[in-house]
């Protein structure tokens, strides 16, 4: 891993800040200029949040498995991923390799940091194109002086796709690629495959992402679980802002992660609708395909997508139109709601094919 970190960021002398310099019990704090007076007593708003969030950590070890040296935790998957790109790739030299369509959030950070991508879509059916993959990869590596490929990113369960790869297709993946493989696993709850997390030991240079703002119903907070090796998570420590995550945001994740069994049965409610909606969606008569989905959404190919979003908003029902995205035309991205939500979906459709 070393190896492909930045310069600058191999080189770095982490800012130190207050709560990191001093660590343990102490009754007089007067080393981070916060101020004493608490306006609103108890809850502690005058004073810095925890940089590591420990609490929350040993409390995602505890509940889902992730080892507390293992973990980092971003405001959102979105920091995360924008601080992957900063940590390894020099703007206008180094590549991101992305299999489109996929979360745009990705190009969008590259962009950000002006880091140049490299497209290997997706087939048709939105599957990994090996062969197209190592045609790339063969030809980057004799090719490095123009800068390397330092991440790849694989969205499983896709967004917004939907499918998943398996864990040999992804082990495959890593194996031909020498950057660092990141998996992003927003939607794992919602997936039939096990988690990439068991292929971290064998692959130092694999990384995972979690995020508490799908099926842990959390959004609000920010929460996103970088899983890695004791090495990357050191260094994306060191670089990240000291305090990305808010004292009620870690509070907050923690009550959430407390009571497993009430997000275990909304997942298992999710998961039950799921197939019950893939069959609802196909008999309306303007759905031409409904892709096979492991997330908590659907991508639905409709007979003219631009049209039946405008009409769906007109009845304050907001679906998301991907028809621009690669191999997605005509499609929109359909999140599974509430009962009475997707009824309210379903009888507009209907309306639509009468129409
Ligand atoms: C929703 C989503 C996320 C979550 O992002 P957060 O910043 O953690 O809310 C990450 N990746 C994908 C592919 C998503 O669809």
């Amino acid at each position: 891993m070393k190896e492909l970190l930045r310069d600058n960021i191999a080189n770095l002398v982490p800012y130190s800040c207050a709560r990191n310099d001093f660590k343990g019990e102490a009754s007089v704090y007067l080393d981070a200029n916060e101020n004493w007076q608490e306006f609103v007593k108890g809850e502690g708003r005058n004073r810095y949040p925890d940089p590591l969030c420990t609490a929350l950590r040993k409390k995602i070890e505890l509940v889902m498995g992730l080892g507390f040296e293992h973990t980092v935790i971003g405001n959102g998957s979105d920091e995360i991923i924008d601080n992957l790109i900063r940590m390894f790739c020099t703007p206008r030299k180094d590549k991101v390799l992305l299999m489109p369509p996929t979360y745009g959030a990705y190009r969008v950070f590259c962009d950000i940091n002006d880091v140049k991508v490299v497209a290997v879509p997706l087939t048709a059916e939105f599957g990994i194109d090996f062969p197209s993959l190592k045609e790339y990869l063969a030809k980057e590596k004799s090719n490095r002086d123009e800068g390397s490929c330092k991440l790849l990113f694989i969205c499983s369960p896709n967004n917004p796709s939907g499918n998943a790869f398996s864990l040999p297709e992804i082990q495959e993946v890593a194996s031909l690629f020498e950057g660092i493989t990141v998996i992003d696993e927003a939607y794992f709850d919602f997936n039939r495959y096990p988690s990439a997390v068991t292929l971290l030991e064998k692959n130092p240079n694999m990384v995972v992402l979690r995020t508490l703002s799908k099926s842990w119903a959390l959004a609000n907070a920010r929460i996103g679980i970088l899983v890695a090796s004791l090495e990357l998570c050191q260094v994306m420590r060191s670089m990240k802002y000291p305090y990305n995550i808010s004292g009620p945001a870690q509070e907050l994740a923690i009550q959430d992660l407390d009571d497993i069994s009430a997000v275990r049965k909304g997942t298992a409610e999710i998961l039950k609708e799921r197939p019950v909606m893939a069959s609802a969606l196909k008999t309306v008569a303007c759905v031409k395909k409904v892709y096979p989905s492991d997330a908590n959404f659907f991508l639905v190919k409709v007979s003219d997508a631009n049209a039946l979003y405008q009409y769906l908003k007109g009845k304050g029902i907001i679906v998301r139109n991907r028809t621009k995205e690669l191999n997605c035309e005509n499609c929109l991205r359909i999140t599974i709601g509430s009962a009475l939500e997707n009824k309210t979906l379903l009888q507009a459709l209907k309306e639509w094919d009468n129409e």
